[in-house]
């Protein structure tokens, strides 16, 4: 392996320069090559200061995460007893943070004595992501050097700041000049120090004053958060370790970090979000298939269907700086479609969130027709059309003599065969599925469905596509609802029964939101609307026919007019936006119960969960059996960012990890025994449950 530090020492100055892409990670060859060139640059009578940077684009990304729960973590030197050593080092140290300095790498710079920064320089420590803290000294020195609510800020959120931010608060000492060249302005920058003498400075030297934070300040900061960080244990223990950094010596505080960082390392919110973060690494690497790949150029797009999900993509693709057009059938669908996108911007424009030329730039990237030829000339194209697979065929049919060649054919349908879509054209290898998610502007999760017949540079371009759309794209191989929306089935189906059996939806909701859910399962049906579940429903009778109860008060609100939000009553009433419970729903329920002959009980919070939670996980395990996801870390990215499991379990499959294989299998078993028919029609555990409860072993490998 080459040296992952360069060094050379230069009239006075010695430069100790990382040089390991792509971003100079701290893992222990890093570690041990600066402590070799700071101990040789103390050593040399010729050098009076250090300058510590980067021959990458970025300072530095942090701490190695592939050592996490590895022994190369703590080998010698670790970072926690290195960056002290930097920090006590006789002669001054000075980082020059070129670009990025995150976690680590940020940490890195506030242990040395002066810091100058590149304009376009991004600092941060987002250990909170992964379910930590700063654990080489950052929850001390940055309150030192910043202030409390600085660095509380910074901590507890985990996003980045800008040089110019940096050196308000005083976490910079000088930031070059928009022109400057960086090497030579930090290079003067260290002459300068060097000629004036300056001294060294550290941290143990700072004292945060008590009197400085007002009484409360660190409870009303806590409570200000509480909401956004339920069930995360890292900002908590972000905020303990900088209250030990008021009025406390430097060394204990460090103590009561290094004390929180380890305990953290040691919760499954860590591992579960550890394990996501791994998971959206590795989810375009597909089995069997060249990453080196050509990938298609995608630069123009059309999109047919300007409706709830052709607006949103349009949008998508137009905020990624991609020109669209977008197809509609008549003028007026069409003016609809388009109405929906200004209304969209002017929105973001008046909150603030957006300017009204990047709101006219962005718009102008979209244009719509009603002329299908527009289509001959685009690299891709998206259909999001009506969910019916005989207008999908037939529009299919027609691209295929309108699409260039080489173009890559997408639909966006949510239930329907891929292979029959792609079976309409003569080219099935340029056909993909591209499944957002809605809004499609907003949700982060993009389903790429591979076909029978789609090629690996279709597939390869779509999983780049989704990058570029600062997506988290996922593949899944084609059947009913692919990945996600088929274990939204039997989630979903035991919700309902849980009605019939005697549960409340008020009381079904609450169980999963306190699980972590963000939105409870009947609330979720009202948004996207009754009438779409039922539509799902139909003409898949022979799946179901052996449970007369299955879709029962989804079919019977349907029936009623009650289709959510959109007709101010389903599962719930609404006023607005407010929801209230319906007694009436209630008693349909009791209705069709009695009618079924299912006795109605007193229902627990723990049962919910687990009917809810065991069978979609005993789904994704089926999903995995058939090779539909390649890994359990898809299906978890595809839960986390598409349908609101909570983050911190890390996935369906990571919680079923976590919980163990055997409770999921014992849990299946039970309500397979009690539930009596309805039992052993739906809780047959997967074969691949099973054995992974015999053998102890894991979904994620
Ligand atoms: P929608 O009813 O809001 O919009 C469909 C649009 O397609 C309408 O504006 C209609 O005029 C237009 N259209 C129909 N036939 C056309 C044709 N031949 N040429 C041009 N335009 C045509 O539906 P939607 O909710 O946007 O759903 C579109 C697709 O996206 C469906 O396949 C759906 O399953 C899928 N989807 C929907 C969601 C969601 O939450 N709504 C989420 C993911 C995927």
């Amino acid at each position: 392996m080459s040296d992952p530090i360069q060094y050379r020492v230069e009239d006075g100055l010695a430069f100790l320069t990382m040089d390991a892409p792509p971003v100079n990670s701290l893992g222990q060859a890093m570690r041990a090559a600066l402590l070799d060139g700071l101990q040789q640059a103390e050593a040399d009578d010729n050098v009076d200061a250090i300058v510590l940077g980067s021959s990458q684009r970025v300072f530095c990304g942090g701490a190695d995460i592939s050592e996490f729960g590895s022994p190369r973590f703590l080998a010698e030197p670790d970072l926690f007893g290195l960056l002290n050593t930097i920090e006590a080092a006789s002669k001054p140290v000075i980082a020059a943070i070129n670009g990025f300095a995150l976690g680590g790498g940020l940490e890195l710079a506030l242990a040395c004595d002066y810091r100058f920064a590149a304009p376009t320089a991004r600092l941060g420590l987002p250990e909170v992501n992964l379910g930590l803290i700063p654990g080489a000294g950052g929850t001390q020195r940055l309150p030192r050097l910043a202030s409390v609510p600085k660095a509380l800020d910074m901590i507890t959120s985990g996003k980045p700041i800008d040089a110019a931010d940096a050196l308000a608060h005083g976490i910079v000492d000088a930031v070059a000049g928009p022109d400057e060249d960086f090497a030579a302005a930090v290079t003067a920058y260290a002459r300068t120090l060097s000629s004036e003498d300056a001294p060294v400075r550290s941290c143990n030297d700072i004292d945060i004053d008590p009197a400085t934070v007002p009484d409360g300040f660190f409870d009303d900061f806590r409570a200000g958060i509480a909401r956004k960080t339920q069930g995360y244990p890292a900002p908590e223990a972000a905020i303990q370790a900088i209250e030990a950094a008021v009025g406390q010596p430097f060394a204990e505080g460090l103590a009561r970090e290094q004390a929180l960082f380890f305990e953290l390392g040691e919760t499954p919110q860590a591992r579960a979000l550890q394990h996501l973060f791994f998971a959206e690494r590795g989810s375009r690497k597909i089995p069997g298939l060249d990453p080196k790949t050509a990938r298609r150029d995608i630069n123009t797009v059309g999109i047919v269907g300007a409706g709830t999900m052709g607006a949103g993509i349009a949008m998508c693709f137009a905020n990624a700086g991609i020109p669209v057009t977008l197809v509609e059938i008549s003028d007026q669908a069409l003016e609809r479609g388009l109405g929906r996108i200004r209304a969209d911007y002017d929105g973001r424009v008046e909150r603030g969130r957006l300017d009204a030329d990047q709101r006219d730039r962005t718009v102008a990237l979209i244009e719509g027709t009603t002329d299908f030829q527009a289509l001959s000339h685009v690299d891709l194209v998206i259909e999001a059309v009506f969910e019916d697979l005989a207008i999908k065929i037939e529009l299919f049919e027609k691209l295929d003599g309108v699409a260039r060649t080489g173009a890559i054919l997408a639909t966006n349908t949510s239930y329907q065969d891929v292979d029959r879509i792609a079976a309409a054209t003569n080219r099935p290898r340029d056909v993909v599925g591209l499944h957002f998610f809605s809004p499609a502007n907003i949700m982060r999760l993009l389903e790429v469905v591979r076909g029978a017949h789609t090629a690996d540079d279709v597939l390869l371009t779509a999983l780049d596509l989704g990058i570029r759309l600062k997506k988290v794209p996922v593949v899944s191989g084609v059947c009913h609802g692919f990945i996600g929306n088929r274990m939204l089935e039997p989630y979903s189906r035991e919700a309902a029964r849980l009605l019939l059996e005697g549960a409340t939806p008020a009381q079904v909701d609450a169980a999963l939101t306190s699980f972590g859910f963000a939105m409870g399962i009947f609330a979720v049906m009202d948004l996207a609307g009754i009438d779409v579940f039922w539509m799902a429903r139909q003409g898949r009778q022979d799946t179901f026919a052996d449970d007369p109860g299955y879709g029962a008060i989804g079919d019977a609100l349907y029936e009623l007019g009650r289709y959510g939000q959109k007709t101010g009553r389903g599962f719930y009433r609404y006023e607005g936006r407010d929801r209230s419970e319906d007694p009436e729903v209630v008693e349909l329920a009791a209705k069709i119960a009695g009618k079924l002959g299912i006795e109605q009980r007193e229902i627990s919070e723990q049962e919910i969960i687990e009917r809810c939670v065991y069978p979609l996980i005993d789904e994704g395990a089926r999903i995995l059996e058939e090779g539909i996801a390649y890994r359990s870390g898809d299906i978890d990215l595809v839960w986390v960012n598409g349908y609101g499991f909570p983050a911190w379990r890390g996935g369906p499959m990571q919680y079923a990890d976590e919980i163990g294989a055997r409770t999921v299998l014992d849990g299946m078993r039970k309500y397979r025994d009690s539930l009596g028919d309805y039992g052993q029609r739906w809780f047959q555990p997967s074969a691949l449950l099973q054995e992974l409860a015999t053998d102890g072993g894991r979904f994620s490998r």
